[in-house]
């Protein structure tokens, strides 16, 4: 994208607008998935990464308050903030980083490179620079991709007190032998480390951890896409009255950000039965999970369940210690039930960490896909349950229940069989899940048969604690 707005471009007008337009009344569960699959939801989601876009944001600073700020205008965000030097776990809270202006002049007083045209031209966390320089010491501090020459690299220092500009290479061959005035308008100072948390509570303490690095600066799919996605599900899922879980969603500095969090609440970390990092997830690509740790924990076995049923194509990935921060999440230290959700992976499409990884890449109904398929997820894991079997021995007489009326429909011998499924693996040690899995039926049927079943006092819920 050319179109770059200056990071004082006006947000609130298009953010009104939107707003105006979602629903708030409540909604059942049921409805979730409906609710995710309108044929409007990618163009919301869409939207708000538009007015993220241009936002310069870094690890820390007036950025990541700003992009907050924004998604505030959908679900009442927590902003926390955490002061540099701060110990976190092995690591210590860097200092803030702002940044008012940068640009590279050459002798006629034109801008050569310039912060304002996109906020990727500068390294991040550059130290604060004003000078002039002979070109030969200067491209010591200039970054490009020769292999794509019309892309801006995204490049920081944050741990390295140390200053840069990013540029096209082919801007690069156009510079001219000779000297050049440098600017970088910055201030690192003790400051804050600043993320957003939103908690919905259920009826039960077991959590759902969604987590979305907010980072960085001026690029969609890595990871704009998740924070919308996220944004958007949250907002959703608030209007779910009858919830049985509780969801947390975490808006964080990449590393540093997972770590401040794990760090401030490993009191109440065993409430987390499931989680994953959200990234990469607007992409044209099909879906990517990468399984937890432990692996084959209910999350992994709920995605894979989801991701069946989706109709998109995926790709199932075991754990790696590399990645987004579920490197952190599963440390083995705490070593969560937390996975990865993305479309096309990190470092699998070459506009990753570059200025090309921009609105074009979006597809509003890729980003519908991918809250429809956590809807799906969260439906999974909502109605999960192990149940006995109260009249185990033989088949019991469905007719004389009436069970058969109910069912009705033109595929009764299909939910015939979600119904005998259900019944034959309620034996108090398989969960609805289980018999999805075996019978390759949609969580959703099996669902609906359980409870039929349970309206005729057929099953009644195990006393078994699922996993
Ligand atoms: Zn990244």
């Amino acid at each position: 994208m050319n179109d770059f707005r200056s990071p004082a471009f006006d947000l609130l007008s298009s953010v009104t607008s939107q707003k105006e337009g979602l629903e708030t009344e409540s909604i059942e569960l049921t409805e979730l998935q409906h609710l995710c699959e309108r044929s409007n939801v990618g163009r919301e989601i869409f939207d708000l990464i538009v007015d993220l876009y241009p936002i310069c944001r870094s690890i820390t600073g007036d950025g990541i308050r700003q992009t907050l700020s924004v998604m505030t205008q959908f679900i009442p965000l927590q902003q926390h903030e955490v002061p540099s030097g701060t110990p976190v776990l092995d690591w210590t809270v860097p200092k803030e980083w702002n940044i008012r202006d940068a640009y590279v002049a050459n002798a006629r007083g034109e801008r050569v490179i310039d912060f304002q045209r996109n906020c990727l031209h500068v390294v991040g966390y550059s130290a604060p620079v004003n000078g002039r320089f002979h070109l030969n010491e200067l491209k010591k501090h200039l970054f490009t991709i020769p292999e794509h020459p019309d892309w801006i690299p995204f490049r920081y220092s944050y741990y390295d007190r140390n200053w840069g500009f990013c540029l096209a290479h082919r801007d690069l061959e156009k510079l001219e032998d000779g000297e050049y005035e440098v600017l970088i308008d910055s201030s690192l100072e003790d400051g804050l480390l600043t993320y957003g948390e939103y908690y919905l509570p259920g009826s039960s303490t077991d959590e759902l951890l969604i987590s979305a690095h907010i980072d960085h600066p001026a690029m969609c799919n890595d990871n704009l896409s998740g924070v919308a996605v996220a944004t958007l599900l949250a907002q959703y899922l608030s209007r779910v009255q009858n919830r049985r879980l509780s969801y947390r969603f975490i808006f964080i500095p990449t590393t540093i950000g997972s770590i401040t969090w794990l760090s401030r609440n490993e009191a109440t970390l065993d409430r987390i039965k499931y989680g994953f990092t959200l990234t990469c997830i607007g992409d044209n690509g099909g879906f990517t999970w990468k399984e937890t740790r432990r692996g084959g924990t209910e999350i992994d076995r709920a995605v894979k369940c989801a991701l069946r049923e989706s109709k998109e194509e995926y790709e199932l990935w075991g754990f790696t210690p590399f990645g987004f921060d579920e490197r952190q999440f599963c440390s083995p230290g705490f070593n969560l039930p937390v996975g990865s959700l993305f479309r096309t992976g990190p470092y699998r499409y070459p506009q990753n960490h570059t200025s090309a990884d921009d609105l074009t890449l979006m597809s509003p109904e890729k980003l519908a896909g991918s809250v429809a398929l956590i809807a799906r997820i969260v439906t999974i894991l909502e109605g999960n349950a192990s149940y006995f079997n109260t009249s185990p021995k033989g088949e019991p007489q469905l007719g004389k229940r009436g069970i058969y009326r109910k069912i009705g429909g033109p595929v009764i011998q299909q939910n015939l069989l979600h119904l005998f499924w259900v019944l034959n693996y309620s034996d108090g040690e398989h969960s609805l899940l289980d018999i999805a899995e075996m019978s390759q039926f949609a969580f959703s049927d099996l669902r609906k048969a359980a409870n039929i079943l349970l309206e005729q006092g057929l099953l009644v819920p195990s006393t078994q604690i699922l996993d």
